[in-house]
């Protein structure tokens, strides 16, 4: 089969071929219908082979949607065929976290060496991907798999960072979105969905801020430094209430504290690698500030239903797998709108 792998270090990725799995007792073999591209895999491969316990070569792509193409010993609730998204960070099922389906926070998955698919695990950029357990598979019935695929992590993460703040978004409060990307834009038809705050966007380029108004933000601003000042008077001279970086570059960072409010959450959901001291008048009084990681299973149930009811939907670009090397390209120079999601041929 082909799969899109991180060869070397520093190098694009490459579309190979290599041997199709099969699923042993427990597991679940998917035949790949698309798979979302990330900017964390960016990040990943700026890390030395080796960080994410696995070697290279990784097969890439912690966003997947497929049928079920065969079923391992003792699975029961599946049929082949079915068609389902993957919950993407795996843990050990049974620890405390993951007893409430918090498995982003499995307290054992570093000491077992579980990893999610694409992120150290073989992931969902290829003809076929391995699920490890049925429990992470969530049906998503006849919704189209492109349009869904990006709820796994473009869409969960933002919903489980939003879900945190639902008490502060309030009529007459004001939500801040920092980068309107894959996660961000959807982030934007979350708050619209799920709240009747304010939202205010942010981008550095046109087609981004064009995307946040038809996502449902109120106002679309260039990221740039005047936009504190802009914010500040949409407003009333309070800062926002809820601000989400979604981008995590310094940039937006400094900009995610000059735009909070007193009692305001800044939740930083970006792997940019900026930094916010933190500190008795280095931020709003009373700020909560959080970095929050991926979401629960139970959260992309909810995501899912929320799809059906059509209150979500993701824009996508649609490309072949063969073209990823182009796509992470494109999405590291910031040429992808939305979310680019991967076709097996
Ligand atoms: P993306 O490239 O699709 O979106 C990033 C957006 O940020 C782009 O629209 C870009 O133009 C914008 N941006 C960059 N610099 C900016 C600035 N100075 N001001 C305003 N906007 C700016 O990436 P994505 O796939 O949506 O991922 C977003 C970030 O979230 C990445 O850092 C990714 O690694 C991270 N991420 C974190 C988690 C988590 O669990 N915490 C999960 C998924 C992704
Ligand atoms: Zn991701
Ligand atoms: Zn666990």
């Amino acid at each position: 089969m082909k799969a899109v792998q991180y060869v070397e270090f520093g190098k694009p990725v490459e579309v190979r071929e290599i041997p199709a799995p099969q699923p042993g007792p427990g597991q679940v073999l998917l035949k790949v219908t698309a798979a979302g591209v990330c900017h964390s895999d960016i990040f990943v491969m700026s890390q030395p082979p080796g960080t994410f316990g696995s070697d290279a070569p990784l097969t890439l792509g912690h966003e997947g949607a497929g049928t079920v193409a065969a079923l391992g010993d003792g699975v029961t609730g599946f049929e082949i065929g079915d068609a389902v998204v993957v919950y993407g960070p795996w843990g050990c099922g049974s620890c405390h976290a993951c007893a409430q389906g918090k498995e982003n926070y499995c307290t054992r998955a570093e000491e077992l060496g579980i990893r999610p698919p694409g992120l150290g695990a073989p992931g969902a950029l290829a003809d076929y991907v391995l699920v490890d357990d049925a429990r992470h598979l969530v049906p998503i019935g006849d919704l189209d798999p492109i349009q869904t695929v990006p709820l796994t992590d473009a869409g969960l993460t933002p919903y489980h960072a939003i879900k945190r703040s639902l008490d502060k978004l309030y009529a007459g409060s004001t939500a801040v979105v920092l980068g309107v990307g894959g996660l961000g834009h959807i982030g934007v038809q979350l708050i619209r969905a799920l709240s009747t705050a304010q939202v205010i966007a942010l981008d550095v380029s046109d087609d981004k801020l064009e995307l946040a108004r038809k996502s449902g933000a109120h106002l679309a601003i260039k990221s740039d430094d005047k936009a504190a000042d802009i914010v500040r008077e949409a407003t009333n001279g309070l800062g926002a209430q809820v601000v989400l970086d979604f981008a995590g570059v310094q940039p937006t960072v400094d900009l995610a504290v000059a735009c909070a409010g007193v009692e305001s959450d800044l939740t930083i959901v970006g792997i940019g690698g900026g930094v916010l001291p933190v500190g008795f008048g280095r931020v709003p009084y009373e700020c909560s500030v959080s970095t929050p990681y991926w979401g629960s299973r139970s959260e992309l149930i909810e995501l899912i239903d929320l799809a059906r009811h059509g209150a979500v939907s993701a824009h996508v670009e649609k490309y072949a797998l063969t073209d990823a090397p182009d796509v992470y390209d494109r999405l590291h120079h910031g040429r992808i709108n939305g979310r680019a999601v991967l076709i097996p041929g």
